[in-house]
């Protein structure tokens, strides 16, 4: 590794860049190793910069549902590109992905692009505080909505106590508005709710970033009926599930429609796109239309908007559809199979779309849960798999994302490489006990 292309480029990078990186949980430091760096991605695979090849269950965290250089994603920017990259002004493209998002995701009425998930979870908190005229938010331990200030905010001690900063940087002023409840805990959110005026309820619903915790029966519609009860707006961040989970996200699969959705990450079909939507009386008062200021130089541009549309046209192809949950399913179902033959502790979480292996007895209900795996055992996992070239998060707080690049033959070559990397992680795990 030391004398390789990747290791002398990352040892240069880390005097350029913090740690190297451009965004933290790249640099592999939850799993003790250095991160190879990528020459090209193809399909469900990644080549480095040393010619070693990967298959890859990260696909840029999600954001590429149809895989590495899709031709049709490609064929669609390199189109674009010769008429201009963005203009500050409209275009035909962001009004075609607008009636797409309206057309399929069942609270949306109204669209508001973003270059990136942290603006639009940012913006959707803005605009629901503007219409309640409260400021609170609530939001789940173990959730992410990107790193801006009002959701840097974790749990302090007890059930629903107000935020303390997550970071340094972070206003307590800032943080003190939002309340941090577990996960699947409704006797939390009803306390919580009857102690103060809150703006919003701010949930992934299917929650992505501690691992995958998905809601206990009948949670997101009580979520629903609490909002309404506090005259809170319920917001769902799907920059994850949306496109994903199910074509309209985790709404459509659920039947719970929220007020506000965020949406990223397929969306922008690789390229940096979000978005808020909601109901219309709520999106009119978002500038110029109403008073609530959000903007951006490249929002909605032409480039973003066309991959976008490939990508969520792609997303909608009940036959592709079909092979991403077969895809999710054999994974999740092959590494369970596997850690019960060699009786190591696994519990696999899954949506369609979706799954995270956790190094856990129990069930995962929430961030408590999701901790209390062995951190250890899946670091080595991640190692091991790294070294036998399957790319998997290099954080066990991460979801794995199949994608509708990914054949039978990578699921088959990820458990060949899977059964010999759980068998090192117990035998690591079992030395560190
Ligand atoms: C990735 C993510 C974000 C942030 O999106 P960025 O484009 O990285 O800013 C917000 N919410 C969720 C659920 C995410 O997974």
């Amino acid at each position: 590794m030391s004398d390789s292309r990747s290791a002398a480029l990352f040892a240069a990078a880390r005097r350029l860049m913090p740690g190297g990186v451009s965004s933290p949980v790249r640099a592999m430091g939850a799993i003790g190793r250095e991160p190879f760096v990528v020459a090209r991605g193809e399909g469900a695979e990644l080549v480095d910069v040393d010619g070693r090849r990967y298959i890859d269950w990260v696909v840029s965290w999600g954001a590429l549902i149809a895989g590495h250089a899709h031709p049709d994603v490609v064929a669609a920017v390199t189109a674009r590109t010769a008429a201009g990259t963005s203009y500050g002004a409209p275009c035909e493209g962001e009004f075609e992905l607008a009636r797409l998002v309206v057309e399929l995701v069942p609270s949306a009425e109204m669209v508001r692009f973003t270059c990136s998930g942290t603006e639009a979870a940012m913006s959707a908190v803005r605009l629901a505080r503007a219409v309640t005229g409260k400021s609170r938010i609530l939001k789940f331990a173990g959730a992410y909505h990107g790193h801006a200030d009002p959701f840097l905010a974790e749990a302090g001690s007890g059930l629903a106590t107000q935020g303390i900063p997550a970071s340094p940087g972070v206003p307590e002023a800032v943080v003190k508005e939002t309340t941090v409840v577990p996960w699947n805990d409704r006797q939390a959110v009803e306390q919580a709710l009857d102690g103060g005026e809150f703006a919003a309820i701010v949930c992934e619903p299917y929650p992505a970033n501690m691992g995958l915790v998905p809601p206990q029966s009948g949670f997101l519609g009580f979520l629903r009926e609490q909002a309404d009860r506090a005259g809170a707006l319920l917001v769902f961040d799907e920059v994850i599930t949306g496109f994903r989970v199910a074509v309209g996200g985790a709404q459509e699969r659920e039947q719970v429609v929220p007020d506000l959705t965020v949406l990223g990450k397929v969306l922008g079909g690789g390229l940096p796109l979000a978005a808020f939507a909601g109901r219309r009386e709520l999106m009119e008062q978002v500038a110029p239309s109403g008073p609530v200021y959000q903007a951006g130089t490249l929002s909605g541009n032409p480039l973003a908007t066309a991959a976008g549309r490939v990508a969520v046209e792609l997303a909608r192809d009940r036959a592709l559809r079909a092979r991403l949950e077969r895809t999710t399913s054999e994974l999740a179902g092959g590494l369970r199979e596997l850690a019960r033959e060699l009786g190591v502790p696994l519990y696999v979480a899954e949506v369609p779309g979706l799954l995270c292996p956790f190094f856990a007895s129990q069930p995962v209900r929430n961030f408590e849960d999701a901790r209390a795996s062995d951190a250890k055992a899946y670091a080595a996992f991640a190692r091991a798999m790294i070294e036998r070239g399957v790319f998997v998060p290099p954080s066990r707080f991460e979801a794995w994302f199949p994608s509708f690049a990914h054949e039978s033959s990578h699921v088959e070559r990820t458990l060949i490489a899977a059964r010999d990397a759980l068998a090192q992680a117990a035998a690591e795990a079992a030395l560190a006990a």
